[in-house]
């Protein structure tokens, strides 16, 4: 039997899973809502039963498969324990791979959602081009992920690649992790939407104004500027350039060759690159900032899958 593994992406309202083989997703993807009200270990039993029900695809397929990977939200050291997980607090502190693998009996790796993002874009998308790069995940906040020389850089504790909170604002805009200025304060998926209600709200006048405060999207930010809305154009610009202060900053610490921009609001990604291209080149030596290409992921949803299964041990490392 040809040997795959399984690839996790858990987040905080979707559950997705696929069996995955060297060349990538093998057959359907499965997806299940994150349900964790009724506590961890009901959870665990859930989640368990569905790769149960892969396993049992795998098999049909004469698959058999070798290890799980997951990738989740939140700190997570180097033997799948997550530390805390702002989204997902009921994960907080608990052995989440070992308990899946004792319930599996299977090898099971649990990473960081950014750091399995930015394996699968280096594995199989935009970051196969590049020797060391970083990826930015711009969802509900900025997730990063550091490949160094091939290898998926998690520092001493797991904790590296945390770029969404680098400093951009002094004094600014408060962020969920107790710090204030954070870059997912202005450059998240989320924050393109607050932002742009923000400027509504101070008067300035946009095609955005007809949809409803809660309602408003990074998706639908990207669209208005294509219509040419100045209010939308103006809040891209506004989180491009910080991008691409971080990026500066980056470029002259480590003199990456790439930069892979990922996550929801990669949909804007033309729209913000001037911006990016113009603060890097401020903000960075002319030879690290000439040297760092900034391109958008490859893969959309199907990077943490990827890089999770890959993670899971099953690849070697290129
Ligand atoms: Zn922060």
């Amino acid at each position: 039997m040809t040997p795959v593994a399984i690839g996790i992406d858990l987040g905080g309202t979707n559950c997705r899973a696929a069996l995955v083989g060297r060349q990538g997703r093998i057959g359907a993807m499965s997806r299940r809502p994150t349900r964790m009200a009724a506590g961890y270990s009901a959870w665990l039993e859930e989640l368990a039963e569905g790769i149960e029900a892969l396993l049992r695809q795998g098999r049909a397929l004469g698959l058999m498969v070798a290890a799980v990977g997951m990738g989740a939200p939140g700190l997570i050291t180097a033997d799948g324990t997550v530390v805390t997980s702002p989204n997902l607090p009921a994960l907080d502190g608990r052995p989440l791979a070992v308990d899946l693998a004792e319930r599996l009996q299977l090898p099971v790796v649990v990473a960081n959602d950014a750091n399995a993002i930015a394996w699968g874009e280096a594995l199989f998308g935009a970051g196969r081009d590049f020797t060391s790069f970083l990826t930015m995940t711009l969802g509900t906040g900025v997730g990063g992920g550091l490949v160094l020389g091939r290898r998926l850089w998690l520092g001493a504790d797991g904790a590296a690649g945390e770029v969404g909170h680098w400093t951009v604002v002094p004094d600014g805009r408060p962020c969920g992790c107790g710090n204030r200025g954070c870059l997912e304060q202005y450059a998240s998926a989320r924050a393109l939407a607050v932002l742009a209600r923000e400027r509504m709200d101070a008067g300035e006048p946009s095609a955005l104004a007809q949809i409803a405060a809660a309602e408003l999207t990074s998706r639908q930010v990207g669209d208005a500027a294509r219509q040419g809305d100045a209010l939308a154009l103006a809040v891209l610009e506004e989180a491009g350039g910080y991008l691409g202060q971080v990026l500066g900053g980056i470029a002259n610490l480590l003199n990456l060759d790439g930069a892979v921009i990922a996550g929801g609001a990669v949909d804007s990604f033309d729209l913000m690159h001037p911006a990016i291209l113009r603060e890097l080149r401020r903000h960075a030596f002319a030879v690290p900032g000439r040297r760092l290409a900034v391109v958008p992921g490859r893969l959309g949803d199907e990077a943490g899958i990827l890089g999770a299964a890959a993670l899971a041990g099953f690849f070697e490392q290129l």
